[in-house]
């Protein structure tokens, strides 16, 4: 009788034993989860958050792989995380998945509402993947990423254990780490939408002075370090007082949008579209020669002057004066290194839009060597 009972009281011990050990297991485990949710949460740039989703999060969970999974709906993700920066683009490439909801709708309508754990997801969702097997991949979890009930992505947690991530197996600390990872990617997103605001003219969407003024810096040093060049110009609509006083300023302001939209139609994406003031918009050409960026200049100048503009039934007849320089026009022999690269290229370039207007408007004029400007 007595031996029962020391028995019994011995399978209780351990079972006590067992489930506070496993309550110690949960809370250190929550609060590893938590304290990455809060570190996620304060990331303030994409960047940071890249790090932290998609580098960190393997590295920390001991998972094979982490792919992340952003609903685009403004269209707007892949510039807002990466901006100019093709590097990170290229390194992330096959970890964020930019999901196109109307291009692949068929992808988003299969994104599930809860948490999917088990190896079949990894055939399942292999677009995810790009489609490319992965041996080591053994089991997976798929979180929602949910704002106000609405799918905003996903996350796969990818592990190389097969009894990781079960059907079974709850997902309590999964949804608290993908409801926090939702609310980081919203304000990482958010405050870069409201950064961009501020380097964007409203009235054309082009980037403002302040924005033109810190990446020329950017993209000097960059073709210094990589040994290319990288032309300058500066465009003035001609008469531009004229437009407004026969036509209105409203008619005025509509002839700077078209500016805007008919430059850009000219050149690539890289390249950086700016009103610098009233109607006057600057062009920095990455990787583009003197030769090319001139070829460029003259085209648009050709395209502006030929077409008839035609606002409200009013037809208008623009040309623009173009003056435009290059980096490899300075003599680095001679350059100070603390003098301003940016502002003697800017400088160069209106010096060359001055003789562009002296010379009777609808011009381009090229500033090419040290003595010309
Ligand atoms: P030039 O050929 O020498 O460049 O002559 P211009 O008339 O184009 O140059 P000027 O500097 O005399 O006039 C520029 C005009 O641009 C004056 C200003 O009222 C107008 N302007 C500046 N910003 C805006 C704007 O946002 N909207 C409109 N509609 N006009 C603007
Ligand atoms: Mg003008
Ligand atoms: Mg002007």
């Amino acid at each position: 009788m007595e031996d029962t009972i020391h028995q019994e009281n011995r399978l209780l011990r351990r079972k006590l034993e067992n489930l506070l050990r496993q309550a110690r297991t949960n809370e250190k485990k929550q609060g590893l989860f938590d304290s990455f949710g809060f570190e996620i949460i304060g990331s303030n740039s994409p960047a940071q958050l890249c790090d932290y989703l998609l580098v960190q999060m393997q590295v920390r969970f001991h998972l094979q792989e982490v792919i992340l999974c952003i609903v685009d709906e403004g269209n707007d993700t892949d510039r807002l995380f990466f901006g100019h920066d093709d590097d990170a683009r290229r390194i992330f490439q096959n970890k964020l998945f930019i999901l196109n909801p109307e291009k692949q709708s068929n992808e988003l309508k299969s994104l599930p509402g809860f948490p999917v754990l088990g190896e079949q997801i990894l055939s399942d969702y292999s677009w995810l993947l790009n489609n490319q097997p992965c041996d080591d991949c053994k089991s997976a979890a798929l979180l929602p990423l949910l704002r106000a009930d609405k799918i905003t992505g996903a996350l796969l947690l990818i592990s190389g254990d097969a009894n990781r991530y079960q059907a079974s197996h709850g997902t309590e600390f999964l949804q608290r780490l993908s409801a926090m990872t939702a609310v980081a990617i919203e304000n990482c997103l958010n405050q870069q939408r409201i950064k961009e605001i501020g380097y964007q003219d409203a009235l054309t969407q082009a980037y403002n002075r302040r924005y033109f003024d810190l990446r020329i810096k950017d993209e000097i040093e960059r073709s210094l370090r990589l040994d290319h060049d990288l032309a300058c110009m500066f465009i003035d609509v001609d008469y531009f007082k004229n437009v407004n006083d026969t036509y209105g300023h409203h008619i005025g302001d509509l002839v700077l949008m078209r500016m805007v939209s008919m430059i850009k139609e000219q050149v690539r994406a890289c390249d950086i579209v700016a009103r610098y003031g009233g109607e006057e918009f600057v062009i920095a050409l990455p990787g583009t020669s003197i030769k090319v960026a001139s070829e460029i200049a003259e085209r648009l100048r050709t395209v502006i002057s030929a077409e008839k503009h035609s606002f409200y039934g009013k037809d208008l007849s623009i040309t623009v004066s173009i003056g435009m320089t290059s980096l490899r026009s300075v003599d680095m022999q001679t350059f100070g290194k603390t003098e301003d690269l940016s502002a003697l290229l800017l400088e160069r370039a209106d010096n060359a839009l001055y003789r562009a207007k002296n010379n009777g408007r609808n011009k381009v004029v090229i500033c090419e060597s040290n003595e010309e400007s």
